[in-house]
């Protein structure tokens, strides 16, 4: 019996209505002779409350373990509501957490990684035709603590699951029709994209695209597991991801962006490598990830000035480490923008075609939008703006590069 993975994401099951629409999809798969794994999320919001709530019991975030028997909740629940809706439709359903259905991950909670998936007594269990219907999210350590792996990591769930039940695809519903052109939700006249090569997909989620979390593209692409992204409320065929998808296709495919910037700028520095390599090691010291970085001349000889983003939420953590008497910085020299924003150009060969760069900085500036920073590589241009002017720079560049609908 060939198996299929099929994961619900947030959205699509956050409420009994949903959830029966869920069951329906499920129904319709079990019916056409699959073995099924369905991986669910928590209810759309589910997790920000949880995390809410030990924010309060553990005010300095002192136990990590105990967070993530916490915050792993939303997916169990999700897991036996979808069961019971599935036993109400007449079928063998059955919940399982992280951990009873073989997620072993390392310790590293909040953030886990998987190890391996004991995947001998589900493969036995949905090959007799029970569905197995897992909490997402979620795994256990080696010294058997609950873990989670990371936020969105339901998808990651879902493509190990495939990947270690040898499932045909992993299918990814959610509340839009496929990968789009641009978030569907903010530029009306996205294109669906019918195919995408993983690079691309994994490019488009590591810059932001919260459609998929980029860790699971990478394990599918490293798992060649085909994946497809489609609504779990409308029938229609999304979007194929797997290894020869994608590969012809016009350069520019997409435009991706992350509203979760901030820029740190520091006025005269002194000049050489060496006060940079301090300042970046002490940075990765603290597990804090740089990404775009420019150094220009400052007004005085011997002195640069530095600017680079990170993530909002690492900002205050990274001007600790910053003003700190080893780097002869002070408060006056620093200086942070905690509301910026990434706009990015997907595509194919960007580095090798100026004119790619050129329409970028032309539509932008013709928007009069402010660049604060720039990246580029074989699959991407970054730029860095402020939040305010995120969504006129979609929209613009979207236009630009020519991906409107019709
Ligand atoms: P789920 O709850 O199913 O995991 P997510 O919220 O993580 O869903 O991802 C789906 C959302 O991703 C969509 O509602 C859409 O707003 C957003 N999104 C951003 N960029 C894109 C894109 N290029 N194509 C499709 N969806 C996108
Ligand atoms: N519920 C988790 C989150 O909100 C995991 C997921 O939805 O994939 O991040
Ligand atoms: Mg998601």
């Amino acid at each position: 019996m060939p198996r299929l993975v099929m994961k619900f994401g947030g959205t699509s099951s956050a409420d009994p209505a949903r959830l029966e629409a869920c069951a329906m999809q499920i129904a319709q798969k079990a019916r056409q002779g699959y073995g099924l794994a369905v991986v669910v999320s928590a209810p759309a919001g589910a997790t920000d409350k949880l995390a809410a709530m030990v924010q309060q019991a553990d005010v300095d975030a002192q136990w990590p373990d105990e967070t993530d028997a916490v915050l792993a909740a939303g997916e169990q629940i999700n897991a036996a509501l979808l069961a019971m809706a599935l036993r109400r439709l007449g079928l063998k359903a059955r919940s399982f957490t992280g951990w009873q259905a073989g997620m072993l991950t390392d310790a590293k909670h909040g953030e886990a990684r998987i190890q391996h998936i004991e995947a001998q007594r589900l493969t036995a269990l949905i090959d007799g035709g029970t569905i197995a219907v897992i909490a997402g999210f979620q795994g256990i350590s080696p010294d058997g603590r609950i873990t989670t792996l990371g936020r969105g990591g339901s998808d990651l769930s879902a493509v190990a699951f495939a990947a270690a039940l040898k499932a045909q695809a992993c299918e990814i519903y959610t509340d839009v029709k496929g990968v789009y052109s641009a978030d569907p939700n903010m530029v009306g006249n996205a294109k669906l994209l019918r195919s995408l090569s993983y690079e691309e997909m994994l490019e488009m989620a590591s810059q932001g695209t919260k459609i998929m979390q980029s860790r699971s593209v990478e394990l599918a692409l490293a798992g060649q597991v085909t994946l497809r992204i489609l609504s779990s409320f409308e029938s229609d065929p999304g979007t194929i991801i797997n290894a020869t998808a994608g590969l012809e296709q016009a350069q520019v495919r997409a435009i991706s962006y992350s509203r979760d910037e901030a820029r740190i700028t520091l006025h005269a520095m002194p000049a050489g490598s060496k006060a940079l390599a301090d300042i970046f090691d002490a940075l990765a010291g603290a597990g804090l990830q740089v990404d775009l970085i420019v150094q220009s001349p400052a007004k005085h000889a011997r002195q640069s000035t530095l600017v680079f983003s990170l993530r909002r939420a690492d900002a205050d953590k990274a001007l600790d480490i910053l003003i700190n008497p080893c780097h002869n910085l002070s408060l006056q020299d620093v200086s942070l923008d905690r509301q910026m924003a990434k706009v990015s150009v997907i595509g194919i060969g960007l580095r090798s075609q100026t004119k790619i760069a050129h329409t970028l900085f032309e539509t932008l500036s013709a928007k009069n939008i402010s660049i604060g920073a720039v990246a580029t590589s074989e699959t991407r241009i970054s730029v860095l703006v402020a939040e305010a002017d995120i969504e006129i720079a979609v929209r613009s560049l979207h236009s630009a590069f020519e991906l409107d609908q019709n």
